[in-house]
């Protein structure tokens, strides 16, 4: 069966694409939080968004037979936190190439479907173009690419390069008088990568506060620990030492998320290196910090099994 596949958010109507099944629902737009909404409203929307995202990821990326559902449910809580609520960001600002939007660059690019459902989630994409990930002639490949969807900020996948591009937004941002800031969202184990250390060397010389780093500390890289394989520790002072201000927070609370992300830009000049603790696979018990599900894709049966457990994790919190 083809479809054509609405062109909201898509640089380019891609034509008629090959669809993958449908979801058990669709997911549902939720956009950002209600203008006004106190803050336990918008910890449960934003509790809303990421459960949304996940149950939907989980599906694509078994439909697909490709993706890295672990570190894609890693960072679903910032990046849901970013688009719905922090960001000067909307669909509208997209759509129309607002210079002054905030600038998000996902540099672990392997996690794009958490990208793509957090779009569709945020009204970015039409919620029927997940059905097309990964597919050929499709705008969602598997990593993100600037020129076939207009939120991409940057094509990104090879390691090392999201931060050194932010690194320049942010700069033309300072050079430009612009309150715009841009936030990036980086793996641990790609903090290995040396052009890590030069970006972050050059954003602290330049006090670029309108810049925030967010490493998804998950602890694992593709195939082991990032402590057996090149540790980063002491990462905190490290970063500290290059002249960032760095917050440590849990990377799944989405309220402590919100007060971290509260300080950019930061009043101290420096730029903000956010560590958020997280677990590859949250929260799925079988997942859940688990390195095979780097890049393993769940079959049926595990499909049933996370749907299962985030519904009965979302009941749970709706009851409280
Ligand atoms: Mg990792």
């Amino acid at each position: 069966m083809t479809v054509t596949v609405p062109p909201l958010g898509l640089v380019h109507d891609p034509g008629p694409i090959p669809l993958l099944p449908a979801p058990d629902r669709e997911i549902a737009v939720l956009g950002r939080t209600p203008v006004g909404a106190d803050r336990d409203a918008v910890v449960a929307h934003l509790a809303q968004a990421s459960y949304e995202v996940r149950r939907r990821a989980v599906q694509t990326v078994h439909d697909a037979g490709l993706g890295h559902i672990g570190g894609e449910f890693s960072i679903t809580d910032v990046l849901v936190t970013l688009y719905l609520h922090v960001m000067n960001i909307s669909p509208e600002q997209v759509a129309e190439g607002d210079p002054e939007r905030d600038r998000v660059v996902l540099s672990k690019g392997h996690a794009a479907n958490a990208l793509y459902t957090v779009l569709a989630v945020g009204g970015y994409i039409a919620p029927e173009a997940l059905r097309t990930f990964m597919q050929p002639e499709s705008m969602l490949n598997g990593h993100p690419a600037r020129g076939k969807i207009r939120a991409v900020e940057a094509n990104t996948g090879p390691l090392g390069h999201g931060l050194p591009i932010a690194v320049g937004t942010a700069v033309a941002a300072q050079i430009d008088g612009s309150p715009r800031r841009t936030f990036v969202l980086l793996g641990d184990g790609e903090l290995q990568e040396g052009s890590n250390w030069e970006a972050l060397m050059t954003a602290g010389h330049r006090g670029l506060s309108n810049l925030c780093a967010v490493v998804d500390r998950n602890r694992l890289q593709q195939g082991a620990r990032v402590a057996d394989t090149n540790d980063l520790e002491p990462l905190a002072d490290k970063v500290r030492a290059f002249g960032w201000d760095v917050v440590e927070v849990d990377g799944h609370d989405h309220a402590a998320l919100l007060d971290a992300f509260a300080g950019v830009p930061a009043a101290s000049g420096r730029p903000t290196f956010v560590i958020a603790r997280t677990d590859k696979g949250h929260p799925v018990s079988y997942m859940r910090d688990h390195v095979a599900w780097h890049h393993k894709v769940p079959s049926a049966e595990q499909v049933t099994q996370a749907l299962a457990e985030l519904d009965a994790l979302a009941g749970g919190q709706e009851e409280k």
